[in-house]
């Protein structure tokens, strides 16, 4: 049972309703950072198959080896990436979300290029501009998006952000589609426990979702 789990699809059902987007447009990422394996076993057993992790070490002890078990899961790395960690991350990641800064972008490349794979990838926007936070700022992402596009082994899906918590998450949510639509990007990972639904009126296409699923970490 996992009770919490049919609350988020039902509220991500009704948004999407609300906002006259078909019914399945939009992706839940269960966040398991810092989560009990006891709490998200049966979440997976009830299905859900896409997980946001933000550390490499922490998610390789949680699933390696896992696909085996459960087919069609989806890793997905939504916390800071560094070079070091680039092997590790290319190898156990369907996708990685944060792509911020030049030296990533390479160390990625070579990896994904190691693996023979095309590796999945989201540039991760400093909408709000906090120091405290990576991403580009949104100046830069033109130019960033175009430097991910010449890897032919990266696959550019899109666009994620984290807005500023004291915020109206609204508009870093719009700036992101924005971004995205001028460059042709479909993919927007937005909203977490607090704003999702929010994102999802403004276009998300997948929503991270940690606390309101497993509880406080
Ligand atoms: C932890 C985390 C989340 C989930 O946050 P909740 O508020 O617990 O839903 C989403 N996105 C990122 C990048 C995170 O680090």
């Amino acid at each position: 049972m996992a009770p919490a789990l049919d609350r988020i699809r039902f509220a991500i059902n009704r948004a999407e309703r609300l906002a006259g987007r078909p019914p399945g447009s939009v992706t839940l990422t269960a966040v398991t950072k810092q989560q009990p394996w006891e709490k998200v076993l049966p979440v997976l057993q009830a299905g859900q198959r896409a997980f946001g992790e933000n550390r490499v070490q922490e998610a390789l002890g949680r699933w390696e080896g896992a696909r085996e078990a459960w087919p069609g899961l989806e890793l997905r790395l939504i916390g800071p990436l560094q070079s070091n960690k680039a092997r590790e991350a290319a190898e156990l990641f369907d996708v990685i979300e944060t792509l911020d800064r030049p030296s990533i972008v390479a160390a990625l490349a070579r990896e994904a290029e190691r693996l023979g794979k095309a590796l999945r990838v989201l540039v991760q926007v400093n909408t709000g501009e906090e120091a405290s936070k990576s991403g580009v700022a949104p100046r830069d992402a033109d130019a960033f998006i175009a430097e991910v596009r010449r890897h032919e082994a990266l696959r550019l899906e899109g666009l994620m952000c984290i807005p500023p918590v004291d915020e109206e998450p609204a508009m870093h949510f719009a700036l992101l589609r924005k971004l995205a639509q001028r460059n042709g990007l479909s993919v927007l990972s937005m909203g977490m426990s607090g704003d999702f639904e929010t994102a999802v009126r403004f276009g998300a296409t997948h929503v991270r979702v940690g606390s309101a699923l497993f509880g406080a970490r």
